[in-house]
This record gives structure tokens, sequence and C-alpha cells, in this order.
């Protein structure tokens, strides 16, 4: 089959793309110096409502869907913890006058970056390819593009039913928002989320799900000199279960899971009665996921026995499988991708996203449609400045082929 050109309508949204380059670096300067790392809520919230005000200019009903408590024993350290508050996601629905499919488009306002750090505001590089600035490619360079992209289809009069839906609490697994991301998911037929796209800007199609667990042992606290053998050491029990869970991985298999932080003992005279660890688990598949819960599971004892051993754990993002329409999209992608004159290749990654959670509502779902960059969640994070324009594009045009049905993912 030939490569499907550019048309006229297309080439429009391209140049309203193009009319935008110096505003998109503006909005993400803009947006980077909100700081919005760590749960902080006067950054989330005045985000959230900039966010809102353009949502709401292309015409979307807004509201904000209140979000679930997450799990107390996730929270680390346990004592020092405050109950998380809990942040609502923005949603923001479009609805066309026409039959459309309809798209959701996920992001996050949330970042990893200290609210109080040095690291604040975006900088841009002496020839002006890249910027450095918290949260600059994951995720506002990507929200950028994603509300640049709907602009474009509204100036040209490009009708699509659509759906964006920003939460702000993905760096830290996505529990509060989890509900809201399923329930949209499963009233949508294509999804798209504005994560990073891999550093030379491929995209995602694969990934490995996650689960949090947390073990906690307990036994009885004696003297160390005096009683040590009334005592039971819930430590000594922890370090016997570590060596157990340390040789489950398999990465080969994309069975992964990594243990810290730890916790036990108060004080070097005392016997602990109390251990605790914290881990990460990743997995390919389902099968892995039931493997990796029922040997946690197994780790348990039952009764008052000592040392009494609980485990808990949860799975916070399923695997995420390369399925059929998933390949679909992406072609569809590569297709738009090629007719702008950009290549654009497809991998898999052990990381995670709300791509996952949208995948497993039964929503064919590719996460990497935002900006290329680099140095995620570190103080020297930057964007591709380019990349703005290219990924604006590629949205834009990949959205206009969705709203006149040339997207069958079935
Ligand atoms: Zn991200």
């Amino acid at each position: 089959m030939p490569a499907m050109a550019v048309d006229a309508i297309e080439r429009m949204l391209c140049q309203f793309i193009e009319s935008r380059r110096e505003s998109m670096i503006d909005e993400v300067r803009r947006y980077v110096a909100i700081p919005t790392g760590m749960g902080y809520a006067p950054g989330l919230e005045e985000f959230r409502s900039l966010v809102t005000k353009r949502l709401a200019a292309l015409g979307a009903m807004t509201s904000l869907v209140p979000g679930q408590p997450r799990p107390q024993w996730l929270e680390y350290p346990p004592s020092e913890s405050q109950p998380a508050v809990v942040p609502p996601a923005l949603r923001a629905s479009h609805r066309a006058k026409s039959s459309t499919p309809r798209v959701l488009i996920t992001g996050h306002l949330d970042t990893v970056h200290d609210p109080q750090g040095s690291f604040r505001q975006l900088s841009i590089s002496a020839d002006g390819g890249t910027a450095t600035g918290p949260g600059a490619v994951d995720m506002k360079g990507g929200i950028v593009i994603g509300l640049t992209a709907l602009e474009a289809l509204a100036a040209c009069g490009i009708d699509l039913n659509w759906t964006v839906l920003l939460n702000s609490d993905e760096e830290t697994g996505s529990f509060h928002s989890h509900d809201a991301i399923f329930a949209a998911s499963k009233e949508h037929d294509i999804g798209i989320a504005l994560e990073p796209a891999m550093p030379d800007g491929s995209l995602v199609v694969q990934r490995l799900g996650s689960g949090q667990f947390q073990i906690e042992v307990h036994g009885k606290a004696a003297h160390a000199g005096r009683d040590f053998v009334k005592g039971v050491s819930a430590v000594n029990a922890l370090g016997d279960i570590l060596v157990t869970v340390a040789k489950w991985s398999q990465p080969s298999d994309g069975l992964i899971v990594n243990v810290g932080p730890l916790q036990g003992g108060q004080t070097t005279n005392i016997v602990p009665d109390y251990a605790a660890c914290w881990g990460n688990m990743r997995f390919a598949d389902e099968r892995g996921a039931k493997e990796l819960q029922q040997w946690l599971v197994g780790l348990q004892t039952s009764g008052q026995l000592l040392p009494r051993i609980v485990v808990n754990q949860v799975i916070n993002r399923p695997p995420k499988p390369l399925i059929a329409p998933v390949r679909k999209l992406a072609e569809a992608a590569q297709g738009a991708a090629g007719d702008l004159g950009l290549q654009l290749d497809v991998g898999s990654s052990g990381g995670v996203s709300d791509g996952n959670i949208m995948q497993a509502a039964g929503l064919p779902t590719i996460d990497t449609f935002g900006a290329r960059g680099g140095n995620l969640h570190r103080t020297d994070e930057f964007i591709e400045l380019e990349s703005l324009v290219e990924r604006g594009k590629l949205l834009a045009v990949l959205l206009a082929r969705a709203a006149r049905g040339a997207i069958r993912l079935s």
C-alpha cells in the first residue's frame, strides 16, 4: 500500500503547530516553574486550573473526579508519614457533533521533584536545542503537546470525541486516580498517554506490570544480655526471608523483585520484636503476576506462633502486552510519522505508566506520545525542544485520522 500523503487539512494542522513553536516553549517554561512534585497541593491546584481553562476554551465539559485513599502500609517511613492528601483527577470531555471514535488522552500533573528544591526553572541550552527543568519532559512538555494538538484540531474545524484525564499522583503509583482512569478507559476506543518518548523518539508498545508489597515480621523483645533466649528476633527472621526473596528474580523472563527500604530493631541490646521491608515486583504477564503473588502469600505464617509473618501486596499496574490493536495503533502512528518525514520506531520498557491501567481496562493504548528528552526523575532532566513541534504534529495528524475513521484497531 503506498504511503498516504499529508492532505490539505493535515498541512493546516502542521502549520498551526509550527505557528505555536515559540509559545509552546513559553508554556513549558511557565508550567515547569509551577512546583508539582511530591504531592505539593498548591502547585498542583495552580497547574490544574491553568490546564482546565485551556480545555474549557475548547468546549470541553470539565469536572474533578475525587480520588481514593492509598493503602496505609505503602507509606514509608510509617511512623513519620502523614496520611496522604488525596488529589482529584481533572476530566475534560469534548463531544463531537457527529459520531467519531472516542479518544482518551491521559497525562499527569505531578513530577518527582522537590517543590522546595533548587531545581525549579526551565533553562535553555546555549544552542537552543534542549532545556532542563523539573518535569520538562516528564511530562509538562507532553501536556503542552497534547493541549496544542487538540487546539490545532479545533482551529482546523476537525470534530472528534475526546476526553483528557489528568491525574496528580502518577509518580507515586496512581493509587488515588486508578478508578478514574479505569472508568474513563472503559468509555473510549483509542488510548493515548503523554509520557515521554524513548530518547530516539520510539513509542513504547509493551510494558511489564508492577506491584508493591510489604513484609512485616513480629517477634518477641528481650534484653540481649539477660534474657536473650527468651527473645524471638524479627530481624533474623526477616533476614532469612530476604535470602529467599532474592532468589525469585528472573530478569530474562521479566520477573523482577526489588526489596528496600528495610526497618527493624530499636537499639543494639534488645532482641528486635518487629522488622519490615517494602518492595516492588515486576512481571511480563498475568502468569508471572500470579506466581509472585502466591510466593508472597506463601511466606505468611498462620496463628500466633512467633516469628509471625504478615504480607501486604497490591498490583497497581497490570502488564501491558503488545496486543493486535496496539500494534495497529502503532502502525497508524508510524504511518503518520512517515508522511511527516519522521522516523518512528517501537520498543518495550520495564517501566510502567497509566497506560498499563488503560489497557487493563480493555482500551488499546500507546502511552509515549509526549516529548523526547532524557534523565527523567533527575535534576538534569531535559527536553529536546524541537520535539514539541514534531510530536505536536504527529499527535494532531493521528487524531485527525482517528476523527475521519481512518484508524481501525479491530
Ligand atoms: Zn511520567
